[in-house]
């Protein structure tokens, strides 16, 4: 069997894998993209209902990239998120106009990322392959990993300088690199489902603490709200087998009336909620990335804003090795060791961070009752009187630490051909 090659082997070509292939095929790698799903279709993904809330930091790297303006027109500004607790005292309001933005990130349809993600990738020259999943990992030599692909024609053989693991949650690719991972199997799903409220919603943004789990509203285009509802898995049973009025009624119980009568727009999909956390996420030339290496409890909206970091700080180590030759400005060799040691040291506290902030919110929220809850009460309602706490909330919220931003600029513009 002949071996085919290329810089960097993508497996997983969801919004992270895409992102990534489209980003370093820019910067001058051959990169391939291995997918096991078909290539986009309209409605493909019509079962996907989440509407991404990127923060925005993230809409800002996505900007420098060059990739907002295909998913603007579809995005929805989050102009005021109000943090509140069902049954309890305390309620926290973050306003962009009080940190002197426009707005303190945007809502993006699930949907509209792959078709934008699609054409990025056909636009940076990347080798995207579809029906394609990972067989097997081999040994390294010479500088280049093994692997082998089960495609539409059979099995394949390869061989990269780097891997990339970005397919998902489950990661067969990590897998078979042996790479420890700590999982925690919520006892929560969440149902995700538009709604259309009677008063418009004016970008409100709302995360309400239940003892059930959290439940978002997110703002969406038309006026409608995409609801992220957590509940334990028997609840979320029951609520789907309700008809739309009666669950809706539930919802709006929970919910309340600050947006008027709720009405349904649209189906409702039921997603699993998993905690997956590989404290290394590195093995000899190869990484993983996104939901193969983290993937946190949906409350707050972190895990994508979380992973789009990942790729920004990939760019900005393989950047760092500039003048060793390869593509102007980017390392030749995007495996070598150095390199992959460079971006996990500067990935962990963040990884860490977010996996701990999220798990804390998703569980320790939870029963929140009694003395203690009358504290967090208080607290909330400090948090909304004190400006310079508000402010750090509203920092954590933009998502706008520090990226590498600067390293957008050095890749070539996705209208202007390869070549950074
Ligand atoms: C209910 C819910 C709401 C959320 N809301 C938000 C939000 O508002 N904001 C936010 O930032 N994040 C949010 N997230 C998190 C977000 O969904 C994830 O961060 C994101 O999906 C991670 O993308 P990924 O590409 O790493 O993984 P995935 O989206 O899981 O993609 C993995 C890809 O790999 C492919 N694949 C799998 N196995 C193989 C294989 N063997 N070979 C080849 N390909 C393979 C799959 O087909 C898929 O395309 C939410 C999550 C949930 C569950």
């Amino acid at each position: 069997m002949t071996t085919n090659t290329c810089d960097i082997a993508i497996v997983g070509g969801g919004p992270v894998g895409g992102l990534a292939a489209c980003t370093l095929a820019r910067a001058g790698y051959a990169v391939t993209l291995f997918e096991r799903g078909a290539p986009p279709a309209p409605d493909a993904h019509a079962n996907d209902t989440r509407g991404y809330a990127l923060a925005a930091g993230s809409v800002q790297f996505l900007d420098d990239l060059g990739y907002w303006a295909p998913l603007a027109e579809r995005a929805t500004a989050i102009r005021s998120i109000v943090v509140s607790r069902r049954g309890g005292l305390g309620r926290v309001h973050l306003n962009a106009a009080d940190h002197g933005r426009h707005a303190l990130g945007q809502v993006v349809p699930a949907v509209a990322l792959e078709p934008m993600l699609d054409a990025a990738c056909r636009d940076a020259g990347v080798d995207v392959r579809h029906h394609s999943t990972l067989a097997g990992v081999g040994e390294v030599t010479d500088g280049q990993r093994a692997l082998r692909i089960h495609g539409a024609e059979g099995e394949s053989a390869w061989a990269a300088r780097l891997i990339l693991a970005a397919d998902g949650i489950q990661s067969p690719t990590r897998k078979a690199l042996g790479l420890p991972v700590n999982r925690l199997r919520y006892a929560a799903d969440a149902l995700v489902f538009d709604v259309l409220p009677a008063r418009p919603h004016n970008g409100q943004a709302f995360e309400r603490f239940t003892d059930e789990g959290p439940l978002a509203l997110l703002p969406q285009a038309d006026g409608r709200m995409n609801v992220v509802w957590v509940a334990p898995p028997e609840t979320c049973e029951r609520r789907l087998e309700l008809d739309e009025v009666e669950r809706l009624r539930e919802l709006q119980a929970r919910f309340g009336w600050t947006l008027g009568r709720l009405r349904p727009a649209g189906r409702v999909v039921r997603f699993p909620l998993e905690r997956v956390h590989a404290p290394e996420p590195v093995a000899d030339r190869a990484l993983l990335l996104g939901n193969a290496a983290h993937a946190v409890h949906p409350v707050a909206g972190q895990g994508l804003n979380l992973a789009l970091r990942d790729v920004a700080s990939l760019l900005g180590a393989l950047r760092e090795g500039r003048g060793q030759g390869g593509a102007p400005g980017f390392v030749a060799d995007p495996g070598a060791p150095a390199t992959l040691a460079a971006y996990a040291r500067a990935r962990r506290g963040d990884v860490n961070g977010v996996v701990a902030a999220t798990d804390f919110l998703a569980r320790g929220m939870l029963h929140a009752a009694g003395l203690r809850g009358h504290a967090l009460g208080s607290g909330m309602m400090a948090v909304d009187r004190l400006r310079p706490a508000r402010d750090r909330l509203a920092q954590a919220a933009m998502g706008l630490g520090p990226l590498p931003r600067h390293t957008a600029r050095h890749l070539a513009r996705p209208d202007a051909g390869g070549g950074a």
